[in-house]
């Protein structure tokens, strides 16, 4: 798939718009979902350009994975769900919206206690609140 240098999770990468961080290292960036499914729903993704899983190099989907297991735990340890979904998309019929590779991170409340994918933007003070327990439970371990 032709990447786009351009496209919203590119620019958040170099600065160029803002998110909401909860974790950043030399290779992955984790911030939270401006559209939730649910509360602490956050995104991992490489640094590197790539717009799916398939167009990534495979160190970098490493290294994605390796920070999308630390942001699990970090989700599990500050919301305590029941459950936990990672679901990554590759293409547009596949329900990809934005084409650089990313993990969502989901925690699952209840059964049908998901909201719909990308729909509704969630209020800023809230994203905020969620980033800030999940960011110090990336601090405690
Ligand atoms: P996907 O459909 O798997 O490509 O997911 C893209 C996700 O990115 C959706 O869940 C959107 O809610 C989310 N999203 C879109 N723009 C932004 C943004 N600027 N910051 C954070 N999340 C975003």
């Amino acid at each position: 798939m032709t990447y786009d240098p351009d496209n919203i999770f590119a620019r958040i990468v170099r600065g160029e718009i803002p998110c909401v961080r909860v974790y950043e290292d030399a290779d992955t960036l984790a911030f939270m979902d401006l559209m939730p499914q649910s509360e602490g729903h956050a995104l991992v993704i490489p640094k590197v350009a790539g717009a799916n899983l398939l167009d990534t190099p495979p160190e970098s989907v490493a290294a994605a994975i390796r920070t999308t297991q630390r942001v699990a735990r970090a989700v599990q340890g500050a919301f305590a769900p029941p459950g936990l979904i990672i679901t990554q998309f590759n293409g547009p019929v596949a329900g990809q919206t934005v084409f650089h590779l990313h993990f969502h991170v989901i925690p699952v409340y209840g059964a049908g206690g998901l909201r719909l994918h990308a729909r509704e933007m969630a209020a800023a003070d809230v994203l905020e609140a969620n980033a800030a327990r999940i960011r110090a439970a990336l601090a405690g371990g």
